[in-house]
């Protein structure tokens, strides 16, 4: 097909073009438009000339449009979700489950409302507290949820009456593409625009004046560009970035149920996902026998293009991604003991073994930093305080998992960690009203729930004299 941008309802070619590459072989996928500054100036201006006719239709009109959209994403879902594996490199079933999320996310955030609230009312005095929009929302997505991702950005944006100019990852593009041609027509013209560039249009758009509020998504790295970017003019700013999360095994686990869920949770999308489990640390008393099923798991786990039934793990998403996991692979054969995998596949495509690396200190990079990727450093504790104290040695912040038989014990442990979520004895479940903020510097704001929402909005108090 041919790719097209979205700006001011209209579907349009780029001033530039982009290769966007299959991971799976490393050849080009297609080729897309790419905006220049004077495109993505377009599009702001356009979402800049739409937002008082959309700012003022109510929620029920707004949610019309939010549902048909959700309506869409479904009906043509397996469409979206393998042009998401050719592009991103993750599974279809994993692919197929983003898309199913990314529906529902946007059925959540239609039937949203953010009502007016009364703070007090008495004899002498009414206080109301008002909720706005904020004008043209700026989001800026990174490569490894493209689907669920402009979303959980567009869906709040739009329900609560902003406009927008979405820009996904340059690696991942086209599955935004898609839906920019998806709901061209289902929008009034400049209500949503969805331009792609080349890593060269995030810093202007969190410059741009016309901009009222920066939605990012991407590394801590960045994110603090991003906050350094909107000093100049105090636009609204969520950030959610990074993170190095953390798994807490206590010794009364049962080895053999836990470990498939603790590899799931470090090994999904070929472990490039901010939530996922990043090091373990296991109670000495159980530490041979977790290290052996999760080695087992690798060793068993198979690696392959996403497109082909039955694969568990799909190639790193992108060619810079896939260098800088080899580099951890280098730190973990340097500093421990590599049990599993080691190394990349030998074969076209950015594939790297599902690796599993124990007795590694502390302070080696594969346990410091983020890897974002299939390498999993596995750690032994003694006393459980300890290893809270290892786990919250960092400057991330974003989530973490409790394993154990005791969900008593569990919480009181999940209690001490310095993260946005903590689950016990589960991974990843994040239902759309539960809010999802990163602690420390894995970001500032949220998302989802209702104070997500509000994100999108500016409070105005009105105070009444009676
Ligand atoms: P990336 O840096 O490649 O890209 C993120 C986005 O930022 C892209 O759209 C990119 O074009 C844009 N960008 C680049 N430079 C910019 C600048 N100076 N100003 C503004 N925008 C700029 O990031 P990535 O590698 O795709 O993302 C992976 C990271 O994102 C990981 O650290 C991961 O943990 C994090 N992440 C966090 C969450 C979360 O919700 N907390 C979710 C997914 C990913």
């Amino acid at each position: 097909m041919a790719y097209k941008m979205l700006i001011n309802g209209k579907l349009v070619d780029g001033a530039k073009t982009l290769d966007v590459f299959n991971p799976a072989t490393g050849g080009v996928l297609a080729v897309c438009p790419r905006a220049d500054q004077a495109q993505l100036n377009e599009a702001v201006a356009a979402a800049k000339a739409a937002f008082p006719a959309w700012s003022a239709l109510s929620f029920g009109e707004r949610r019309k449009k939010l549902d048909a959209i959700a309506d869409a994403l479904e009906a043509r879902a397996t469409e979206f979700a393998r042009l998401l594996t050719q592009e991103q490199g993750k599974p279809i079933a994993q692919a197929t489950g983003e898309v199913m999320g990314a529906v529902a996310g946007m059925r959540y955030f239609a039937a949203a409302e953010v009502e007016t609230s009364i703070i007090r009312e008495t004899e002498r005095e009414r206080i109301l507290e008002q909720r706005t929009p904020l004008g043209v929302v700026g989001a800026i997505m990174p490569w490894n949820f493209p689907v669920l991702l402009m979303v959980m950005k567009t869906g709040p944006a739009l329900i609560t009456g902003n406009t927008i100019v979405a820009k996904p990852a340059p690696t991942t593009p086209l599955t935004s593409l898609l839906f920019a041609e998806m709901v061209a027509d289902m929008l009034p013209p400049g209500v949503l625009n969805i331009i792609v560039d080349a890593n060269d249009l995030g810093a202007v758009m969190t410059k741009h004046k016309d901009i009222a509020k920066v939605s990012f998504t991407g590394p801590t790295v960045t994110g603090k560009k991003v906050m350094e970017s909107v000093a100049s003019s105090l636009k609204r700013l969520t950030l959610e970035l990074g993170g190095n999360d953390a798994a807490i095994v206590l010794g009364d686990v049962d080895v053999k149920a836990v470990a498939p869920k603790i590899f799931d949770a470090a090994m999904s999308n070929a472990g490039q996902i901010c939530l996922a489990t990043k090091r373990v640390y296991a109670h000495s008393s159980i530490y041979e026998e977790l290290c052996g099923e999760l080695a087992r798991l690798a060793d068993e786990a198979v690696v392959d293009d996403g497109l082909k039934q039955g694969t568990a793990i799909g190639p790193l998403q992108n060619k810079m991604q896939y260098e800088k996991v080899k580099g951890f692979l280098e730190d973990a054969r340097a500093n421990g003991k590599v049990i599993a995998g080691g190394g990349a596949l030998e074969r076209e495509g950015y594939f790297i073994a599902p690796t599993i690396v124990r007795d590694i200190p502390d302070s080696a990079r594969l346990v410091r930093e983020e890897q974002f990727g299939p390498v999993l450093p596995v750690l032994s504790f003694e006393d459980v305080d300890d290893a809270i104290a290892r786990a919250n040695d960092t400057d991330y912040g974003l989530g973490g998992s409790v394993w154990t038989g005791d969900v008593e014990r569990g919480v009181a442990v999940a209690s001490k960690v310095q993260s946005g979520t903590v689950w016990v004895n589960k991974w990843l479940d994040m239902p759309f009203d539960v809010p999802f903020r990163g602690a420390k510097q894995s970001g500032i704001g949220g998302e989802n729930g209702q104070e997500g929402i509000e994100e999108y909005t500016q409070a105005r108090i009105i105070n009444v004299a009676l």
